[in-house]
């Protein structure tokens, strides 16, 4: 095999990137692709003999990106958004040259003190006091399930990895009915089961009711289970719904009960003093889960998961057979007993540069005019015929519903057709949930690049669309 020139090829990766990201606002942001149609153009079975690069490049550039939703879209306004800020790119593919396996502090020293260092900017950036310690995980469904992991071991004294949970009694999980469904998987990962997740049912604010939340750990105690945490709910996926943080862990703090905080999305938005009200007494949580590779910019993977208490989820999580030993290292930290995985990538380097290079002000900055742009276009929608704002902007989140006056068929199905219709038009990408058992469509701000005339074609999209469906 020819010798693989890996210092042209990066060149041509950089050039492609560059021009990807010039370009990508003039794309759809979703393609128009059947399922199952990348499939026929890939090859059936593996090379027996080495291809050209450049074919490989070739097939790369036909097939790949005509068939990608655009996430780094500035008109991608659905799910949340997955940023990735260029600085952070670039921390990404010295890492990827690196290639290390971050497991253990010995075999990336620096990549572990990095991470030591981002968690704590991360930490002063959001506001949390000095006593917090952390762990950037892959995602948040990861750093739930290590919560929801210590959670048990710590209502079983520390029984269950050694012992199983058959003839135990079962512990108990508390969550809001609006929060993610990463807290259902992370009980059924556990072994805890759904039946286990006691969903509250919510206020009028969206919030847990937490009357009925005392009664409902009331009634499992005297029915001799083990009430084994609380899942806090910062900004819910479907309209940003949140939970009293401080009556929440009040209450926890007096019933000796571990609390962790899903602040996935809304969490980024705390390096703004002034939307810290809406996670107030958030410093009493044990655990909190946000997700810098969302509103943040930095690219996926970085869940940062912060932790009152880091040793009894290092308890929970920390295995060590004699060839994962660190002898004569006593005292450092290995960041594989804080996750799930063991073979970890180097996370911290894309903080480093994304914080460095736009600075909290750079990225302030950005935070609130989506939240202000989110206000705006909640009020654009709001007002074009036949639209109706279901849920008001909860920081860059609303929903709308479609039902023009006579419209006499089914409008959830309206909605549905509609947001396909408005995704299929390619201007800009939206999704849809259920709230309160109707189909409501989302928009979300958080794009990196967007800018207030992106919001005003995403709008006009919509209202057009709508218009040409009626
Ligand atoms: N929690 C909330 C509120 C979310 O919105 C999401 C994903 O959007 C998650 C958890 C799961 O995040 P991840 O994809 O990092 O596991």
């Amino acid at each position: 095999m020819r010798e693989f020139d890996f210092r042209y090829w990066s060149k041509r990766a950089a050039e492609w990137a560059a021009d990807y990201r010039d370009s990508v606002r003039l794309r759809a942001v979703r393609p128009k692709v059947e399922p199952g149609s990348i499939l026929k153009k890939i090859d059936d079975k593996p090379p027996l003999r080495p291809e050209r690069m450049d074919q490989v490049f070739a097939d790369f550039e036909q097939f790949i990106p005509n068939a990608m939703t655009h996430w780094q879209h500035p008109r991608f306004f659905a799910y949340f958004q997955s940023n990735a800020a260029p600085p952070a790119i670039i921390a990404e593919q010295l890492v990827t040259a690196m290639a290390s396996q971050c497991m253990l502090w010995q075999t990336s020293p620096a990549a572990t003190e990095l991470e030591i260092k981002m968690v704590d900017w991360l930490r002063q950036a959001v506001g949390l006091p000095a006593g917090f310690k952390g762990v950037m995980q892959d995602t948040a469904s990861s750093a739930t399930l290590c919560a929801v992991l210590t959670m048990r071991e710590r209502a079983l004294a520390f029984t269950g990895n050694q012992e199983g949970l058959f003839g135990k009694r079962p512990v108990r999980i508390y969550a809001s009915e609006r929060n993610h469904s990463s807290v259902d998987k992370a009980l059924w990962v556990a072994g805890l089961g759904q039946e286990n997740l006691v969903k509250i049912p919510t206020r009028d604010d969206y919030g847990m009711d937490v009357d009925l939340l005392k009664a409902a750990v009331g009634e499992d105690r005297a029915r001799g289970l083990l009430p084994g945490g609380i899942i806090i709910c910062v900004g819910g996926t479907s309209i940003g719904a949140c939970d009293d943080v401080e009556a929440i862990t009040n209450f926890a703090r007096d019933a000796g009960i571990m609390t962790h905080v899903d602040a996935a999305w809304a969490g980024s938005a705390m390096i703004c003093p002034e939307f810290r009200r809406h996670w107030r007494g958030i410093e009493q949580a044990d655990s909190i889960v946000l997700n810098p590779h969302k509103w943040l910019g930095v690219p996926m993977e970085c869940s940062l998961h912060l932790l009152k208490e880091p040793a009894e989820m290092v308890k929970t999580l920390a295995i060590q057979p004699e060839y994962l030993k660190t002898y004569g290292q006593d005292g450092v930290v290995n960041f594989s007993e804080w996750s799930v995985q063991l073979g970890r990538r180097f996370r911290a380097l894309k903080v480093w540069f994304l914080l460095r290079v736009y600075g909290l002000e750079g990225l302030q900055s950005r935070i609130r005019n989506h939240v202000a742009w989110a206000e705006a276009a909640a009020v654009t929608i709001g007002q074009a015929p036949g639209f109706k704002i279901v849920t008001q902007p909860f920081l860059s989140l609303f929903s709308f519903r479609y039902a023009p006056a006579g419209y006499a068929g089914d409008v959830d199905e309206l909605n549905r057709r509609l947001v396909e219709a408005i995704n299929d038009d390619g201007r800009t990408y939206l999704t849809q949930t259920s709230h309160d058992g109707e189909i409501v469509i989302r928009m979300v701000i958080g794009q990196f690049d967007t800018t207030q005339e992106d919001i005003e074609i995403a709008t006009q999209a919509v209202i057009e669309v709508a218009q040409q469906l009626a």
